[in-house]
């Protein structure tokens, strides 16, 4: 197997690498970084959780140091474009610690944050810049940055750039930039708008791709729960009463779900936050810090906002709200079972939800264990039983698609209370393994989350 030693990094690159414990790369980084550091431009498809970063952080790194110059004032080498700002200061950090030895410098730009700090740490020039498409446009128009002589491109997630409609403001940043670069290029998955924009960024790219969908999926131990809409708060409260809910992300459709469902959890005692767009930025990332340093229990985040968590040890993710895509899913439950660490995410499904339960299992081709925790577990989904007509027990109507061997569940605090009705293996988790980028953003239709 491969090593970092292998590969041809600078020795400070190494030493990082070690200091980090990190010694074997991942598949993304074992297939991407040989191309990368020779000046090859890269199509990846792979998602958060595989690697990624250090796949095109220290190629890039490497480049830079082995080939110094003096930087122009208010340029930069390398450009990294981020869907999000966590993901951003979570790239800049990373740049940080595996450069940590090479003296070069990452600055990140994001909105919601002071113009006049970020013009600042730009003047000089810098090595590395992280940047949300929005502000840094706006830099660009204010003549405070210039892509004029940059280098090297990345472009990541490129399929969350697309869902928060950022591709026009790429195309015009782009335009800043010169013909003759690098281009490094990573999307999660690969539907035509996505290998369009590819096509038109990347000069005969090096195509590189791991399943890591599945590597992720089959790691995390899944359940879906039947429940009523209403009785998910209550249930949500007891799951995170269990000691084994050590660190947990709670996911919420909208931004107001998200802060309706942290109020409750503090109010039944379990410490919590939302995290989403409408939170400030100094708001996120105490959020986030507390989240990390174990103050708070809880996290109760968007989608959106969940992109570039990465939170070491998350023991479970709750979806509270069924996720609109498979993508989200796979999104979602991604944040735990973290660099190579097991984890649970257990699914609240009411019945509203089930079409979006059936995608999931369509696209991810896995049956999710399932439990039915509805007062009536009989009742087939929204079919209202009739009065005086009691449904027959066991074989509802609709029996649902899940009914076949039992599970054991890892967590059960209902078991007393209700009777167990149908589970089922989660079996065919695999199956999107060797189908690289497996998770089609086309096997579904693309919804933006409010
Ligand atoms: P990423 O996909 O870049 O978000 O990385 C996912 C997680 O894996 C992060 O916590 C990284 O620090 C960690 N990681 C990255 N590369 C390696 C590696 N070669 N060995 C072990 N962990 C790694």
């Amino acid at each position: 197997m491969t090593q970092f030693s292998d590969l041809g990094l600078a020795e400070p690159l190494l030493r990082a690498l070690t200091a980090k414990g990190y010694t074997t790369p991942t598949p993304i980084q074992a297939e991407a970084i040989p191309p990368a550091m020779q000046g090859l431009d890269i199509l990846g498809v792979a998602q958060t959780g595989t690697g990624k970063t250090a796949a095109f952080a220290l190629p890039i790194l490497h480049r830079l140091n082995a080939t110094r110059k003096v930087i122009a004032r208010r340029s930069c080498r390398a450009l990294v474009l981020s869907p999000t700002r966590e993901l951003a200061s979570q790239i800049a950090e990373s740049f940080r610690a595996y450069g940590k030895g090479l003296g070069v410098n990452a600055v990140v730009i994001y909105g919601g944050a002071k113009m006049s700090p970020q013009i600042r740490s730009l003047a000089p020039g810098v090595d590395v810049v992280v940047a949300t498409p929005g502000r840094l446009l706006d830099h660009l128009s204010s003549g405070t940055i210039s892509l004029r002589e940059t280098e090297i491109l990345v472009l990541d997630e490129a399929d969350q750039m697309l869902d928060l409609g950022f591709f026009r403001p790429i195309r015009q940043i782009v335009s800043f930039m010169p013909k003759a670069r690098q281009s490094l290029f990573f999307s999660a998955t690969m539907p035509d708008e996505i290998g369009r924009l590819a096509d038109e960024l990347l000069s005969n790219p090096t195509k590189v791709s791991v399943a890591p969908a599945a590597t992720t999926v089959e790691r995390v131990d899944q359940k879906v729960i039947f429940v009523e809409a209403g009785r998910k708060r209550a249930l949500l409260t007891e799951m995170l009463n269990e000691p084994d809910f050590g660190r947990v992300i709670v996911f919420t459709r909208t931004k107001h779900g998200a802060d309706r469902v942290a109020d409750h959890l503090e109010k039944a005692g379990v410490a919590a936050a939302a995290i989403h767009g409408d939170k400030r930025q100094g708001q996120r990332e105490r959020a986030l810090a507390e989240f990390k340093q174990g103050k708070i229990k809880a996290l109760v985040a968007t989608d959106i906002a969940s992109r570039g968590i990465d939170v070491d040890a998350v023991s479970h993710v709750v979806n509270y709200e069924m996720p609109m895509t498979p993508e989200a899913y796979v999104h979602r439950i991604g944040r735990t079972a973290r660099a190579g660490n097991g984890g649970s995410a257990i699914s609240l499904c009411d019945d509203d939800e089930r079409p979006l339960l059936r995608a999931i299992q369509k696209t991810t081709r896995q049956t999710l264990a399932s439990e039915d925790k509805r007062l009536d577990p009989t009742q087939a989904p929204r079919a209202p039983k009739k009065p005086g007509k009691p449904a027959p027990r066991g074989r509802g109507p609709s029996k649902p698609a899940h009914a076949t061997a039992p599970a054991a569940p890892r967590w059960d605090p209902m078991a007393a209370e209700r009777p167990k009705v149908a589970q089922s293996q989660n079996g065919a988790a695999k199956a999107a393994s060797g189908r690289p980028g497996g998770f089609k953003a086309n096997a579904a239709p693309r919804r933006r989350f409010p």
